[in-house]
C-alpha cells in the first residue's frame, strides 16, 4: 500500500508518523519550501499523548513540554478563580504545554526513524481517482511537474484544503465577525509562569496567555490587539511575531470520497477556544492511519464526523459564554470552564 499525505504540519505528520509505524509506504509532502517556525497551538491533551505512544513521540514530547495542571480565570484585573484540569473518574490531570512548531519537530524525527520522509516545497495541483487508484499532479519548484499514483491520499492541508477542492467535498459553515489576535512574546516578568491564564475584560473581549517556554509567552485576544487586549501586567521585552486572524467554524459534508480523505483543519474549523484543533486533527489522522491498515477505511468519516461535531459544539458554547456581553450570561463562565477544565487551553 502507498499513501500520499498532503500537509506537514500536525495532522499531516501524524498520519506519516503512524503509517510508516505500520510498515505502510508513505509520502508526506508539504507546499512549503521548510517547516515552520511559527506555533500556533500550545495545549497538547492527554488524548494527543495516549495516540502518540506507540511511536514514542509522547515520550518525546513531555520530555521538553511543561505539565499545566490548572487555569487562572480573571475578571479585569481581579482573579476570579482557579480552575484544575482534573476530570472526575479519570486518570487525568494536566494539560501539556509546548509550541506547536516543537510538537511537529518530534512528529518528523519521529517518521524518519520509521523510514518516512517530509518533501517540502512539493505541491499538490490536481487530483483524480478511479477505483483501483489515486494519480495526482505535483509541482516542484524550478521542476518539471509530475504525475504519481498512490492507492489513498490523506488531504492534511488545512482550512483552505487543495484536496478537499479537487474531490469536490463542501465546507460549510460561518465565519465570525471581527479580528482575533495572537502574539508570540519574550518576557521578564508575567504574574503566572506556570498556569494559562484566561482574562475576561470589557466588551466581552477576552485574553488568554499561555506559557511556551522559560520567559516566552502566547497571547490570543478576541480583539485586533492581542497585547493592548491584556489587563495584567507583563513585561514585554521583544515581540517575535504578532498578528490578526479571522475564524470561520466550518465541517466537511463528508470525511471521505473514494479513495481520499480529510483530516485536521481540512475537514473542521472552528474557534481556538478550549485548544481542540490541533488535538482534534491527530486523532482524526490516528484513527484514519489504523483504518488504512486495517482495511477498515469506509467507516472513518461517520465516526471522526461525529467526534468532531462534538467538539466544536463544545468549543462554541464556551466561546459564546465566555465572550458574551451579556452580564449574566457571562456569568456561567467559571460553571462552563469547570465542566469542561480539560478543554481549556
Ligand atoms: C491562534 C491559534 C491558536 C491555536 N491554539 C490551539 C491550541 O492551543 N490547541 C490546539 O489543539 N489547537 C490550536 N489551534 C488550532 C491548530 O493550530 C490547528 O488546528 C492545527 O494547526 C491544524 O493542523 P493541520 O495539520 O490540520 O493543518 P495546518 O496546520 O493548516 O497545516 C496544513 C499544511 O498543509 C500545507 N498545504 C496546503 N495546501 C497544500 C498543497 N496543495 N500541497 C502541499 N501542501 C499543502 C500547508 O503549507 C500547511 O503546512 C490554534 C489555532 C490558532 C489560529
Amino acid at each position: 500500500m502507498r499513501v500520499l499525505v498532503v500537509g506537514a504540519r500536525p495532522t499531516g505528520l501524524t498520519a506519516g508518523v503512524e503509517l510508516a509505524r505500520q510498515g505502510v509506504e508513505v509520502d508526506v509532502i508539504d507546499k512549503r519550501n521548510a517547516a515552520s517556525t511559527w506555533s500556533r497551538a500550545v495545549g497538547i491533551q492527554p488524548l494527543s499523548l495516549e495516540l502518540l505512544q506507540a511511536s514514542g513521540v509522547s515520550d518525546a514530547l513531555l520530555s521538553e513540554g511543561t505539565k499545566f495542571h490548572s487555569a487562572k480565570l480573571y475578571r479585569n484585573q481581579s482573579l476570579l478563580t482557579n480552575l484544575p484540569f482534573a476530570v472526575p473518574g479519570e486518570d487525568i490531570s494536566f494539560v501539556l504545554g509546548l509550541a506547536q512548531d516543537r510538537t511537529e519537530t518530534h512528529l518528523r524525527d519521529a517518521l524518519e526513524k520509521f523510514g518516512g520522509r517530509v518533501h517540502y516545497g512539493l505541491e499538490l495541483l490536481k487530483l483524480e481517482q478511479t477505483d483501483k487508484f489515486v494519480s495526482v499532479l505535483l509541482d516542484r519548484q524550478e521542476q518539471a511537474l509530475s504525475k504519481v499514483e498512490f492507492d489513498y491520499v490523506i488531504g492534511a492541508d488545512g482550512t483552505t484544503s487543495t484536496v478537499r477542492d479537487q474531490i469536490g467535498i463542501a465546507f460549510p459553515g460561518f465565519d465570525l465577525p471581527g479580528q482575533w489576535s495572537i502574539a508570540d512574546v519574550d518576557a521578564e516578568y508575567w504574574t503566572h509562569p506556570d498556569a494559562f491564564t484566561l482574562c475576561q475584560v470589557d466588551r466581552g473581549n477576552v485574553a488568554i496567555v499561555a506559557p511556551l517556554e522559560e520567559n516566552r509567552y502566547r497571547v490570543i485576544a478576541t480583539a485586533p490587539d492581542a497585547l493592548a487586549t491584556l489587563p495584567l501586567r507583563m513585561d514585554v521585552t521583544n515581540v517575535r511575531r504578532a498578528g490578526a486572524f479571522s475564524i470561520s467554524i466550518r465541517m466537511a459534508e463528508t470525511y471521505q470520497k473514494g479513495r481520499v480523505f480529510l483530516a485536521g483543519d481540512a475537514a473542521h474549523c472552528h474557534s481556538p477556544v478550549g485548544g481542540r484543533g490541533m488535538n482534534l486533527g491527530i486523532a482524526d489522522a490516528a484513527d484514519l492511519a489504523q483504518r488504512l491498515v486495517d482495511g477498515t477505511g469506509e467507516g472513518y468519516s461517520k465516526h471522526r464526523r461525529a467526534a468532531g461535531k462534538e467538539i466544536i459544539g463544545k468549543s462554541e458554547q464556551a466561546r459564546k459564554v465566555i465572550t458574551s456581553t451579556n452580564p449574566v450570561i457571562r456569568l456561567g463562565t467559571y460553571v462552563t470552564l469547570k465542566c469542561r477544565s480539560s478543554d481549556l487551553i
